[in-house]
């Protein structure tokens, strides 16, 4: 879709549960430009609204925009681009895709957030090059995507790769979603949080309840920042949630045979405390661990920005 102007250029929207984020992208995964805007809690039309706006004012700016792409939390229907259901979000049912393009005439694409930026790190990212890639973003929750041979892979409805409910321990903890045992209720920010709050409670003079101020109040922060101070209870509580994220990783790389897994998430930034434990138990419980080499397990490179640019970039490519 190329442009009078140059390269062309699309708006990648990341719908998240506190903010819209968007930017001006180019086919090469530059974001020319961005803005941002709180997501209007619990109405979806206050919600598209807000969509409208922030295109309104980057293509305002940048008049030779060609398409517009969004990464949504949640499950989305491919290629219609409708949010059917995020157990984090407000949307149910929304037709996010044709509200879209209706309001601004763009051709759009929408695709669940996590997919875009498997997409994005696939192409620009931690995994530049690679033709089969795993995403799991650990954060508040998990989020998961797949690149198989070269492309998106969604399933028959567009709701596949959704790693961080595939259940781990049909016996471990419940999760959001209403199941027991995935790999989000055993392994995501809100799982060391929960656990720290725990181990606090058991320890009420200890460094969790201590820096918290109370073992009610221990976060997944608090828990990050006593590990790095070398208590060995967090240290502890790092091992775990890494220990059953290796479990889940190793079970994608069982299925998939990626040649590289990035994690991504705001818990990546706690590094070798989550890695190293994830690491180690990928390798004890993948298939045939002495008959295979085994892909990298890196952090992402591409941070927050990754979910708009897959998108823009994924819009581009599609465009309808
Ligand atoms: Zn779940």
């Amino acid at each position: 879709m190329p442009s009078a102007t140059g390269e062309p250029h699309a708006i990648g929207l990341d719908i998240g549960g506190t903010k819209i984020a968007a930017g001006v992208v180019t086919a090469a995964g530059v974001v020319l430009d961005r803005t941002q805007v709180p997501t209007p809690p619990a109405d979806q039309a206050a919600t598209l609204a807000a969509m409208v706006e922030v295109v309104d004012q980057l293509r305002a700016r940048h008049p030779a925009v060609a398409a517009i792409g969004v990464g949504a939390a949640g499950l989305v229907e491919w290629p219609r681009g409708r949010l059917r259901w995020a157990p984090h979000n407000a949307y149910r049912q929304l037709e996010l895709r044709r509200l879209l393009h209706e309001r601004t005439g763009l051709p759009t694409i929408v695709d669940n957030d996590a997919n875009a930026a498997a997409w994005a790190e696939a192409r620009f990212g931690a995994g530049a090059g690679s033709d089969d890639l795993v995403l799991v973003t650990v954060g508040t929750g998990i989020g998961g995507g797949l690149v198989l041979d070269g492309a998106v892979y969604r399933g028959d409805a567009g709701l596949a790769g959704e790693v961080g409910h595939m259940v781990v321990d049909p016996r471990g903890d419940h999760c959001d979603c209403g199941n027991r045992g995935c790999l989000e209720a055993m392994a995501s920010g809100n799982a060391l949080g929960r656990a720290g709050r725990e181990a606090a409670a058991r320890d009420p003079d200890g460094r969790l309840a201590t820096l918290a101020g109370g073992p009610e109040r221990v976060t997944g922060e608090i828990v990050f920042q006593a590990a790095t101070e070398g208590d060995q209870t967090a240290v502890g509580l790092f091992e775990r949630i890494g220990f059953w994220l290796g479990v889940g990783i190793a079970s994608v790389i069982t299925i998939f045979d990626p040649d590289v897994v990035v994690v991504g998430g705001g818990l990546v930034a706690t590094g070798d405390l989550l890695l190293v434990p994830a690491r180690a138990s990928m390798e004890r419980y993948v298939f045939a661990r002495a008959h295979r080499d085994l892909p990298p397990v890196v952090p992402a490179r591409l941070g927050a920005d990754a979910g708009l640019v897959g998108a823009a970039t994924l819009a581009l490519r599609t465009g309808r």
